[in-house]
């Protein structure tokens, strides 16, 4: 009597020929962007050590980054608005400097404040 259970092998030619279907492939294609744009690339981060972004940088003047977000004029920013409170912002909120996914490769100020802020949504 022949052994009915497929080998490895087999199951692994099974699967290389199983057609994937649109909407399997748009779910794929569609979470790895929304990991990519959110800045969870690998190396998107800034390690410890790495360099701090200047408020000179072209990026930071055009979001109005700045180290301290209390000298930024009321009008433009809610008091509670910091980094380390921001979305975007790798670090807790008891880091004084950490990686940001505007930019990569740099930290930026826990205290720190710039016109892309977004509320970090609580983990829940
Ligand atoms: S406010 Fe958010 S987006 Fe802007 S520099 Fe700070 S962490 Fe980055």
């Amino acid at each position: 009597m022949k052994n009915s259970k497929p080998t490895l092998a087999e199951k692994m030619r099974r699967f290389a020929k199983a057609p994937i279907s649109r909407r399997q492939f748009m779910q794929s294609a569609g979470a790895a962007t929304a990991f990519v744009t959110a800045g969870f690339a690998p190396g998107a981060f800034a390690e410890e050590g790495a360099p701090r972004v200047s408020e000179d940088d072209p990026m930071a003047k055009a979001l109005n980054y700045v180290h301290d977000a209390g000298s930024v004029d009321a009008a433009k920013r809610f008091s509670n608005q910091f980094c380390n409170n921001c979305a975007l912002y790798s670090g807790g909120a008891e880091d004084e400097w950490a990686g940001c996914s505007i930019f990569p490769g740099k930290n930026v100020a826990g205290r720190g404040w710039c016109s892309a802020w977004a509320a970090r949504q609580p983990i829940k």
